[in-house]
């Protein structure tokens, strides 16, 4: 029989579950809930707690009514994760400080349970992508560019979480000294100019008018100038980020990931150019950039995968 091992993928507003045979989608199953109003709404970190559990649980019991035989289940969650397994704090889902959600949740399927940082799960989902093709890198950074922009890196084939679990906070490297004003209190953070929110902002900025990040790519790709001018902002900024990151870790491959790695069109080249720019010459063009290959899938299948891997081998 096939073990079987469920990843999760926990965002915002919904919660995707995958099951994998290997590193095939099996079965999944996705259910919309915004879990940042509804813990919100929850008041307490006890009733939040629950919130969470039985959310987790609820996709669980779903589909292993299709795959009975569900061996280990991976939690991609976003917030700090330490190295005890314990969610230190989210940053956008309130009232769930301190949680032990990987113990917690272990007792409630009676399973073992493997958490981790969403960007880091996802990293491990694109390393395995670059495992497949029986490629020699130990180590990888992986940004996610959605709502904000996450890190994670892979170093000597794990993810690395740091003494709190909250390492490659690159969404919070400045980039624009005095600029725009960011959630964690300080200004120009790359998060205010590479996240979808980022991209509105700049395109509000330079056009006067406002549009969804979808609009703003099919707009650039049109060729209309305040759009593309917005892409160009998100690719320099990211690309002299992502430089200090690689040269700190002499790391060859990084990958893009998130909503807004589907407009690669509208910023790759502009990125590669950015990153080769601000990089030494001793490590200018070892790097490899890219968009991920796992879509929007890689931080399930890298939390199933990682649990697997952490939890049997
Ligand atoms: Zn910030």
């Amino acid at each position: 029989m096939t073990t079987l091992h469920l990843g999760v993928d926990v965002g915002g507003t919904n919660l995707r579950f995958g099951v994998f045979a290997d590193v095939e989608c099996v079965a999944s199953y996705r259910t919309e809930m915004n879990l940042r109003e509804r813990c919100a709404q929850a008041g307490t970190a006890e009733a939040a707690q629950k919130l969470v559990l039985e959310a987790l649980a609820g996709g669980y019991h779903r589909l292993r009514e299709q795959c009975p035989e569900i061996a280990s289940v991976g939690v991609a969650f976003p917030g700090f994760v330490t190295a005890e397994g314990v969610l230190r704090q989210s940053p956008n889902i309130p009232h769930l400080e301190k949680f032990a959600l990987e113990s917690a949740l272990a007792d409630t399927l009676q399973l073992p349970v493997l958490l981790e940082n969403d960007a880091n799960a996802a990293a491990f989902g694109e390393f395995w992508a670059l495992r497949q093709q029986n490629h020699a890198a130990q180590s990888l950074i992986y940004v996610g560019l959605g709502t904000g922009v996450g890190g994670g890196w892979i170093q000597s084939g794990r993810p690395w979480r740091g003494e709190g679990g909250a390492a490659m906070e690159i969404g919070h490297l400045t980039v624009v000294p005095g600029g725009r004003r960011c959630g964690c209190g300080n200004q120009g953070c790359l998060e205010q100019y590479a996240s979808a929110q980022g991209l509105i902002s700049s395109y509000l900025e330079y056009t006067g008018m406002n549009a969804d990040p979808k609009i703003i790519a099919q707009l650039a790709q049109d060729g209309v100038p305040g759009a593309q001018r917005a892409f160009q902002t998100l690719a320099e900024h990211l690309g002299q980020a992502l430089a200090h990151v690689v040269k700190v870790l002499d790391c060859r491959q990084i990958r893009i990931g998130g909503g807004l790695s589907g407009a690669w069109n509208c910023f790759g080249a502009a990125l590669e150019t950015s990153l080769r720019d601000s990089m030494i010459p001793a490590l200018r063009d070892t790097v490899e950039i890219a968009p991920g290959n796992a879509g929007d899938e890689a931080g399930m299948r890298g939390a199933a995968l990682l649990a697997r891997e952490v939890l049997f081998d």
